[in-house]
């Protein structure tokens, strides 16, 4: 048996053990076990209790000794001091899985972690699959369980939620119990020692019950671990998750609540995107997400059919529509043909389709029939406002009649209060998803559509990038024998030529004479640098210029760069300056670069503007590795993108060959976990070709 296989146990156990089970009500001991008997559990229950008989009428073990062996399932809910030698009793009774609902470990000190590293051990040695611990344990309807301590049992569904919050486990239970929303599995990961979010993602994925996942992070405890297999099952299910931590204040709560350090956001982003992940901003758009995908199909198409009773709110949605990634759908000849047939001569034919403030229910119905047919309509949005005429209840029973019959998404907006509220319900209870305002309808239909988009959109490869690793490991390691944290631009260059990055040809001049002699071998026009593993940023000391072209210019600039310096850095050690092909006028400057996120790997950055990019702030983010596809659009995200495909009469630049330096620096980050962070500012880029005009490369301290 290993851990995969144990996970089963978990959630389809046949026995289970609770240990620490309690006869007073009131205590979490007690809880669960009311819970498993509530829930209908019909597999065998033995509650583990040294000093009572029985406990709810279930004859109760007095030691973990006593109970069978091969038990699939146990839940801990002990004092902590207890849970570590119960554990280990458990383990030589060889259960499978185990759910430590007590609190008191990682998320307490060094104390407890020091326990929770105990308790991974048990657990890794004896292949336990263990949810917890400082969990509120686990739901599954459809297995009768409820090994929790959470008070509402929620009725079977196909929406799965896992959570590193219990409270906002509770929370949601109490939510889907008002809404009706069922659920297939509901897990409460607690400190997440065992098993995380991505054994959930793992196990979701293949488990028949679940067709919509959500959850709630705060972080994840193994960023390619999770990459991998968030990217494999959103393929299959839609995944909707909220994180929390987006924020620096939102981030502290995080790490004292449950001893997590977050990551950074945008890092999260990147993850997500990479993944195919569906980011919830709130709670609404949660609870409005799970919804939506677990009762609608997805859209084929991006075109959206409204139909009202009235004019403004038509018009409201077709704004929010137009605003969004969808569109009003064009309506064919044809349907328009049939509307004219016999709807009044005052509605309009046009999508939105109005058919006026008088419309009774058939006519919604017979307007949906022809609507739903249209191949331009890949969504239908349903308007009403309750207008004296308006048949409310019935309106809702044609809606859901022609949805059924239907392989389109149906959304229905009823606008009011009081009115309409027997109509939503009637909506409600047949899962069609329906709102009071239009906006948030239109949001989930455009991410539906966007999921859509990316499940039907080839599996990305990653090309392989040619390089000589001996040479890139032999800069970096002379520059860490020497006690670097940097690797200063000569030799950075090495490394970058050893990944065929595009470099202008450079060479260390020690003395104005070889500066000239040098700028003779490379052809004036030539830049001049600074040369000194003490001077990072080296035009902040006057140690770049450019356009030099005639050997008095470079012999001059030498004197000066290197007496300005030494002025201005007398700490600095000035090897000299490098002499460097210039690129020709009229480049476009970008920025390249990229910075580790401790859990989620190298985050790679793109923007415009060379020196000016942290005052426009124009960048855009992937996650390493980055294909062909990643390239093309983290350069398509930035918002100055139209300045280098061509403005004002400009040729274009050569995009393919910053595509490149951006796979290959993808690549350098992950061959070289040392670098925690690395820039290539600028990259000069015209018609032709780009160049690595300035590198630094940053190294983690031994
Ligand atoms: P630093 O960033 O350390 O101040 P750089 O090497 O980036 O120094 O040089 C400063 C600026 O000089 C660059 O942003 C770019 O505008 C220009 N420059 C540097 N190298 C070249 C080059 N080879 N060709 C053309 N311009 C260059
Ligand atoms: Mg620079």
């Amino acid at each position: 048996m290993n851990l995969t296989d144990n996970i089963s146990a978990l959630f389809s156990p046949k026995t289970v053990a609770i240990i620490g089970a309690s006869t007073h009500p009131g205590k979490v001991g007690h809880a669960v076990v009311a819970n498993m008997l509530d829930a209908g559990f019909t597999g065998t229950l033995f509650p583990v209790n040294p000093t009572t008989d029985a406990i709810l009428g279930l004859p109760t073990v007095k030691t973990i000794d006593d109970l069978p062996e091969d038990i699939d399932l146990a839940v801990v809910v002990l004092p902590v001091a207890a849970v570590i030698p119960a554990m280990e009793a458990l383990a030589r009774r060889k259960i499978r899985a185990a759910i430590v609902i007590t609190a008191g470990f990682k998320e307490v000190g060094e104390e407890g972690a020091s326990l929770e590293r105990r308790l991974i051990e048990i657990c890794t040695t004896h292949h336990i699959a263990m949810v917890g611990p400082n969990c509120l344990g686990l739901i599954g309807p459809r297995d009768h369980i409820n090994a929790s301590f959470a008070s509402g049992f929620p009725q079977d569904g196909s929406i799965a939620f896992f959570s590193q919050s219990g409270a906002l486990c509770t929370a949601i239970l109490d939510w889907a119990l008002e809404e009706n929303i069922g659920f297939s599995r509901f897990i409460s990961l607690g400190n997440k020692a065992v098993i995380n979010e991505a054994d959930m993602l793992e196990y979701l994925r293949t488990d028949p019950a679940t067709s919509v996942i959500l959850g709630y992070i705060e972080n994840v405890e193994n960023g390619p671990d999770f990459i991998e297999k968030a990217a494999r099952v959103t393929r299959e299910k839609p995944v909707i998750i909220i994180k929390s931590g987006t924020t620096a204040a939102g981030a502290r709560a995080a790490s004292s609540h449950t001893g997590a350090i977050a990551g950074s956001d945008t890092a999260y982003t990147a993850a997500f995107h990479k993944t195919g992940i569906i980011r919830a901003n709130d709670m609404a758009s949660l609870f409005d997400l799970a919804q939506a995908f677990s009762t609608q199909p997805l859209p084929k198409g991006p075109g959206l059919c409204i139909v009202t009773n009235s004019g403004g709110p038509g018009a409201m949605a077709a704004d929010a529509t137009e605003k969004s990634a969808l569109r009003v759908a064009e309506l064919s000849e044809d349907t328009t043909a049939r509307l004219k047939a016999f709807l009044p001569p005052y509605a309009s034919l046009t999508n939105p389709i109005d058919i006026i403030g008088d419309a009774p229910a058939e006519r919604y119905r017979k307007t949906l029939e022809i609507v739903v047919t249209d191949p331009q309509v890949h969504t239908v949005l349903v308007l009403l406002s309750p207008t004296s005429s308006a048949e409310i209840v019935e309106t809702a029973h044609a809606i859901i009649d022609v949805a059924k019959t239907s392989d389109k998404p149906f959304f229905v907006n009823f606008m009011g209060g009081l009115r309409i509220k027997a109509g939503e319900d009637v909506l409600r209870g047949a899962g069609i998803p329906c709102s009071i305002y239009p906006e948030p309808l239109i949001a989930c239909i455009e991410t539906m559509h966007a999921y859509h988009l990316w499940r039907n959109q080839p599996v990305q490869d990653y090309p392989t990038v040619p390089h000589d690793p001996a040479i890139a490991r032999r800069v970096i390691d002379n520059a860490r024998a020497n006690g670097a944290t940097e690797v200063v631009e000569f030799q950075a260059q090495e490394i970058l030529r050893a990944y065929h990055l595009p470099t202008p040809r450079t060479i260390l001049a020690h003395t104005a004479e070889e500066a000239a002699a040098a700028a003779e071998t490379i052809g004036f026009p030539v830049v001049l640098k600074i040369a000194s593993p003490q001077i990072s940023h080296k035009s902040d000391v006057g140690g770049v210029k450019v356009n030099l072209d005639n050997a008095s210019a470079v012999k001059a600039a030498f004197s000066e760069v290197t007496a300005q310096a030494q002025r201005l850095r007398p700490d600095a050690h000035i090897a000299g300056c490098l002499i460097q092909e210039m690129a020709p006028k009229g480049c476009k400057e970008v920025i390249i670069g990229f910075k580790r996120d401790d859990r989620l790997g190298p985050l790679v950055m793109f923007g415009l503007g060379g020196i000016y990019v942290e005052i426009l702030k124009d960048i855009a983010f992937r996650l390493a590795p980055l294909g062909r596809d990643d390239a093309k659009s983290i350069i398509q995200e930035i918002k100055t993108y139209s300045l280098l495909t061509g403005a004002r009469g400009e040729a274009p630049v050569n995009l393919q060959a910053l595509e490149d330096i951006l796979i290959t620096m993808s690549a350098l980050a992950l061959d070289f976990p040392e670098i925690i962070e690395a820039e290539f500012n600028p990259v000069l880029v015209n018609a032709e070709k780009a160049m690595v005009a300035d590198v630094r490369i940053t190294l983690a301290a031994p």
